[in-house]
């Protein structure tokens, strides 16, 4: 059982654990395929932005930084011929390209023209631009080549150049990161030539991203939420069910060893008899049958308290109730209990009821007030002290009868009202017992509309409490 059990739990987790990577792999595919489709959408948009702009404004966008950066040009050009040094010469190119770069990211216009479109489609417009310079030369009387990253006629040619025409950059790798090139522009003037990429850069692509995937994780984590709570729900009625079957094995196994003892006595008294010595002696033969009667009894009792049980969980049985003062009724289970059962035990009486009468069925209380009494004994390691107390308030009457026995853990408390419950101790034969006591206490409790509590510390003792209304 425990082996299967385990099998069960771990054929469990693997299949969760198999599911949540499924899913994590699921869920990265869509993010990826989300993020591919933002930016395929977004370049398509930029490039109909560029179409609308060229067919709007007859000037173009790099005009004026065009004219800026031919005045400059035509300074360095004077300048870098008479440079003859090689560090001065590479300081120089590296002023140069600052200046191109600088001047290029704050005089365009196309970012403004971009964010405008993009609002009037309705679709994110913060972004973030950046130009990039690839090629450039300063030409003067010999040409000057400041930064070359592209060989025009290498390997990696442009697709198309100069002449202040665009180009559309095929690879659009979205792996590129989360930059997105909107165009690629030569620029060429008396003094310079120059080839750069413009590039934009959504901030919070991130959320935009999972903006567009929310549904699909909002599903798969629902899903994976309702599978484990189907599996923890299985695992607990598994081994609720294990819990019952041990319940059960263990009242099979205690109550053979109840019903042993009464039979094991009548066996020998029936042996005792057969002797030809005894039957002679009169006494003993009489001694010996009502020995025999004793434990048939007892037996009978025991027969009955499983019928009982038995015919209980079939319907809810019926209480005769009657008035009786409460007073005198414990007053005569006090008795009764004194002499008999409890007769090792110091009990004192701490009750008082004002005379008052309750309704209640005089059988069914009487059992159950007794089985709280003698688990007060019979779970004692030493002297059994009992203390009763008991009074009348907001229209119910409190019985608290406390001990100083061996007491009951924490975990056990929460089972010992069921049926065939017994703690680890209990079940060492040393108290005997079907782990049915309480099982009864509390359903005669229920019967009357009350209930029944416990509450005890391991060493020091029990108390429970019956509550029942009047
Ligand atoms: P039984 O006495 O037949 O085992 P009960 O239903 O009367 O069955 O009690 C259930 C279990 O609760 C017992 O096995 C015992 O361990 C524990 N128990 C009951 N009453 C006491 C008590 N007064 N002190 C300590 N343990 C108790």
């Amino acid at each position: 059982m425990m082996k299967k059990r385990n099998t069960i739990l771990l054929l469990g987790i693997t299949a969760i654990a198999i599911l949540i990577i499924a899913q994590i792999i699921i869920i990265r595919g869509i993010l990826k395929q989300n993020h591919e489709m933002l930016y395929l959408r977004y370049r398509l948009l930029s490039q109909e932005a560029l179409v609308s702009l060229r067919r709007q404004y007859k000037v173009d966008v790099y005009d004026t930084v065009r004219f800026i950066l031919d005045e400059y040009s035509r300074e360095v050009a004077a300048e870098l011929p008479l440079i003859r040094d090689e560090a001065e010469m590479n300081r120089k190119k590296g002023e140069i390209l600052d200046y191109f770069t600088m001047t290029l990211n704050q005089e365009e216009y196309l970012s403004d023209y971009l964010s405008a479109y993009f609002e009037r489609m309705g679709v994110e417009k913060d972004f973030t631009s950046r130009i990039e310079i690839r090629n450039l030369e300063i030409i003067s009387t010999d040409t000057f080549p400041i930064i070359r990253t592209f060989s025009f006629f290498g390997k990696q040619p442009p697709e198309q150049t100069g002449g202040g025409k665009t180009a559309a950059r095929t690879d659009i790798s979205p792996a590129a990161g989360s930059r997105l090139l909107v165009e690629r522009r030569g620029l060429e003037d008396n003094y310079y030539s120059l080839f750069f990429e413009f590039f934009i850069d959504f901030s919070d692509k991130r959320k935009m991203v999972l903006q567009a995937s929310s549904a699909s994780l909002a599903m798969s984590l629902f899903s994976l939420v309702i599978v484990v709570a189907i599996f923890m729900l299985t695992y607990k009625n598994l081994m609720e069910e294990k819990r019952l079957s041990d319940l059960k094995t263990d009242f099979i196994n205690n109550m053979t060893h109840e019903l042993k003892t009464p039979l094991a006595t009548i066996t020998v008294a029936g042996k005792t008899l057969e002797m030809e010595r005894i039957r002679q002696d009169d006494a003993k033969v009489l001694e010996t049958a009502k020995l025999i009667g004793k434990q048939s009894v007892h037996l009978n009792q025991l027969i009955n308290m499983i019928l009982e049980i038995s015919m209980w969980e079939r319907t809810e049985f019926q209480l005769d109730k009657k008035k009786a003062v409460i007073e005198e009724v414990m007053n005569d289970i006090v008795y009764s209990f004194r002499i008999g059962p409890g007769n090792s035990a110091t009990i004192t009486q701490n009750y008082s009821f004002n005379g008052l009468e309750a309704d209640i069925d005089l059988v069914y209380f009487i059992t159950m007030i007794n089985n709280l009494l003698s688990n007060a004994v019979k779970y004692s390691a030493r002297d059994p002290v009992i203390n009763i107390e008991g009074f009348a308030e907001n229209g119910k009457i409190f019985v608290r009868i406390a001990d100083n026995g061996i007491g009951i853990s924490k975990s056990d408390q929460k089972h010992i009202f069921e049926k065939f419950y017994r703690t680890s101790s209990g079940n060492i034969h040393k108290y005997k017992g079907l782990g049915l006591g309480l099982y009864y206490v509390k359903k005669i409790a229920a019967a009357h509309g009350g209930d029944v509590t416990v509450s005890s510390k391991p060493g020091k003792g029990s108390i429970f409490t019956v509550t029942i209304p009047y």
